[in-house]
């Protein structure tokens, strides 16, 4: 008997699909970006959120030239409420509601790069928090408001009201010197996605910090080579990830296969947290 003909032993595996819309911030560029391309070909529907219109725009075209009318960019700057809010209206009023939100925004302030926390100014620490933390905890708010009101999707025995997947980093699990206000940061956002996954999982909604190691992405390309070099010895792989490598774990994060998976920092590293 040929494996194709053996009768089926499980119901476990599922096919691999994306039915319903994806809400990204930070979908301009980078890990974002990367997402907003895969979950489309996974048959998302997508709302690129983000302060950068004209990249934004560039994602949507790419986008809607091979999946007409799929994507849209709504403009959205995480550090302000109304923002927020307006894009998640302006995504529910497209696409009905919102599935998957990828909260992926977020920046790394040059000084911080190469500044010791005695030497780090407090502008700095602020900014980092306004965007990379408080964005975080605003876009969670409204988008787990929304999630609240949507149904389960009918057919879909494994399906969830509604995934939140934070773009935390391995700076949320270790202390990089050198990057005191980027992993201050990124501890809150793995610290409130556990909040998050606790408060909602009785409602269906499932949260998960996603924890990268280094990607060469747009956001990252600027770090001086001996910051680079440096970052390279911590890395048990020896190299940087690429987006798609990142990309294809928010892919499981989202999809039913991950329906008994929440509030988890979920490491794709090259190794970095068992180090
Ligand atoms: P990136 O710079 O390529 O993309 C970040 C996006 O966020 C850009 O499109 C930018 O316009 C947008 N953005 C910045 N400030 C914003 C604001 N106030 N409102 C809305 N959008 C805003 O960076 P990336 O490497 O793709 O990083 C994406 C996320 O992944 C970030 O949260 C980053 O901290 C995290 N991360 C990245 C790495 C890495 O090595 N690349 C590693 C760990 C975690």
């Amino acid at each position: 008997m040929t494996a194709s003909a053996l009768p089926k032993l499980s119901t476990a595996t599922l096919s691999l699909s994306l039915p319903g819309v994806a809400f990204i911030t930070g979908g301009s560029s980078g890990l974002g970006a990367g997402a907003a391309l895969a979950f489309a070909d996974l048959g998302a529907k997508i709302a690129v959120a983000d302060i950068n219109t004209k990249l934004g725009e560039e994602t949507v075209a790419k986008i809607n030239g091979t999946y007409p009318g799929v994507a849209i960019f709504v403009r959205c700057d995480v550090s302000q409420e109304a923002d927020i809010e307006a894009a998640i209206a302006q995504t529910v009023a497209a696409f009905g509601r919102i599935d998957y939100a990828i909260n992926a925004a977020g920046i790394v302030v040059a000084g911080d790069k190469v500044t010791l926390i005695k030497d780090t100014d407090a502008s700095v620490f602020d900014r980092t928090q306004n965007i990379d933390a408080r964005g975080v905890f605003l876009c969670m708010k409204h988008q787990i408001r929304q999630m609240e009101t949507q149904d389960v999707p009918a057919g879909r025995p494994r399906a969830s009201r509604g995934v939140i997947v934070n773009l935390a980093s391995r700076a949320s699990l270790e202390g990089v010197s050198k990057f005191g206000s980027y992993c201050s940061a990124k501890h809150a956002v793995l610290g409130m996605s556990r909040v998050a996954a606790v408060e909602c999982a009785p409602n269906q909604i499932r949260v998960v910090a996603m924890c990268p190691g280094l990607v060469k992405s747009p956001g990252h390309v600027e770090a001086a080579k001996e910051v680079d070099d440096f970052l390279l010895t911590t890395v048990p792989m020896g190299r940087f990830g690429v987006v798609e490598e990142i990309t294809d774990g928010l892919i499981f994060l989202c999809s039913d296969m991950a329906s008994f998976l929440t509030g988890n920092a979920f490491e794709i590293d090259g190794g970095c947290a068992a180090r």
